[in-house]
């Protein structure tokens, strides 16, 4: 084999791009959990090194920016992940199909399918096993409708219209379809031949029904060879069998192993979403705990000393630093420093507080909040995570190599895990 060929016969598989971080998070473990090597990356990388994996995960923040600009974003992405030498292209959305009145879904799905030179790819933000799922295009969160579910109050993507075509179609060029619930349980040849005759009349972007995740391991037969597939992270349980039928993947890869990581943990929640309220007051009940006071940060308070006293006064502990607050505290808050202030003064602060703490020997993370998260992540100098074993759905073990050497992180965004999350994440690493 030359160096090329071996190159390319180590290249990884599936290339993706996630419009958010914990989003990217998600899909990984999905994929993982199929047995692929999978290594989520943090904004598109300016260097061509290659990554051993089998997929790839670009990680990026365009959910509710400019189309233009999460257009050019997406396209960098996969400019970088063709150079790595991926083969099948995903571009992950959220499971509630999140969109601004102008994109991105459609816009970003239409460039990429045009930077790979295909006309047709499917739109799938199904996730059964977490209660979405889509019914002649309409999209459901358990029993409600999309617009009765509480995201029509969401305060950047309000989502007040459950039917994804109409969605879609006010948010593309192109012509916009659906693949019927009767055609995916007809199986992978109805499938293939109805996106065919939906091809044939023009439609470019088709939305596809799905209720449990056998539909999602059919849709993702029927478009084993599809350059290109959109959806949440559901849709890509059916991928890694794919490639393994293809005899292209190790099936006996441990996919989901990673190095032991040694050193002290500690618990950072910049969180105050309903979930972590809920862990910050188990954890409480029984650990060291420190609260941070926005409001003190403000004035200039030594609180990250104080922060880091408490963490070495408890050299025997695993501590818990945490601003998390009720929403009546929360909102007082606000009202007093402004939303985004007092946001990014406790990022600001937990962060500082992370890099101050690997130079006192902490080598596990356990992180509370996605925008904290990508604070802590960005503190500490770390561009990529493999992706390890799942704590609870959506949320997984990662390794990050910074500056510092590996380090173990659980990133858990506002509303993911169960009440003792902490904790049960801190025993499964040691
Ligand atoms: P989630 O995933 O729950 O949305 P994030 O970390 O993404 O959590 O966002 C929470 C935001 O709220 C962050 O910007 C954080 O700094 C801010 N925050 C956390 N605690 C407080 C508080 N007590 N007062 C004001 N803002 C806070």
């Amino acid at each position: 084999m030359t160096t090329t060929q071996q190159a390319a016969a180590n290249a990884p598989l599936l290339g993706c791009i996630a419009d958010d971080f914990t989003g990217a998070t998600d899909l990984a473990s999905m994929l993982v959990r199929g047995g692929m090597r999978t290594v989520q990356i943090i904004d598109v990388p300016h260097d061509t090194e290659p990554v051993a994996a089998d997929a790839l995960v670009v990680a990026l923040k365009s959910r509710t920016i400019a189309a233009p600009d999460a257009v050019a974003q997406s396209l960098a992405a996969l400019a970088w992940l063709k150079k790595q030498g991926c083969r099948q292209f995903y571009f992950k959305y959220c499971s509630t199909f999140d969109s601004t009145q102008t994109g991105n879904i459609g816009p970003v799905s239409e460039s990429l399918m045009d930077a790979l030179g295909t006309d047709f790819a499917i739109a799938c933000p199904a996730f059964p096993e977490n209660g979405r799922s889509v019914y002649r295009g309409y999209l459901f969160v358990g029993d409600a409708l999309l617009n009765e579910s509480g995201m029509e109050k969401h305060p950047l993507t309000p989502m007040t219209d459950p039917n994804l075509l109409r969605v879609l179609a006010s948010q593309s060029t192109v012509a916009t379809g659906l693949l019927r619930y009767d055609t995916i349980a007809a199986g992978e040849q109805a499938i293939r031949d109805a996106a065919a005759a939906l091809r044939a009349q023009g439609v470019r972007l088709a939305i596809a029904d799905a209720l449990s995740n056998d539909d999602l391991r059919t849709l993702g037969r029927a478009f084993a060879d599809a350059p290109l597939l959109t959806g949440g992270s559901g849709l890509a349980i059916g991928l890694p069998d794919n490639f393994l039928r293809a005899g292209l993947l190790d099936a006996d890869k441990a996919a989901a192993q990673l190095p032991v990581v040694g050193g002290r943990a500690v618990v950072l929640a910049g969180s105050s979403s309903r979930a972590s309220q809920a862990q910050v007051a188990h954890w409480c009940e029984s650990r060291p705990a420190l609260r941070l006071d926005p409001l003190a940060l403000a004035a200039g308070a030594p609180v990250i000393d104080d922060a880091l006293a408490f963490f070495d006064a408890h050299a025997d502990a695993t501590v818990l630093l945490y601003a998390t607050a009720a929403p009546d505290k929360l909102a007082q808050v606000q009202a007093q420093l402004g939303v985004e202030r007092a946001g990014q003064l406790i990022e600001h602060a937990l962060a500082t507080i992370a890099r101050e703490l690997v130079r006192r020997g902490v080598r596990r993370f356990v992180v509370a909040g996605g925008e904290t998260s990508g604070a802590v992540v960005q503190a500490l100098g770390i561009s990529r995570l493999r992706i390890g074993t799942t704590i609870d759905p959506g949320v997984p073990w990662t390794l990050g190599n910074g500056p510092d050497g590996d380090l173990a992180l659980a990133l858990k965004s506002g509303n993911f895990g169960s009440v003792d999350f902490f904790t049960r994440a801190l025993g499964m690493q040691s």
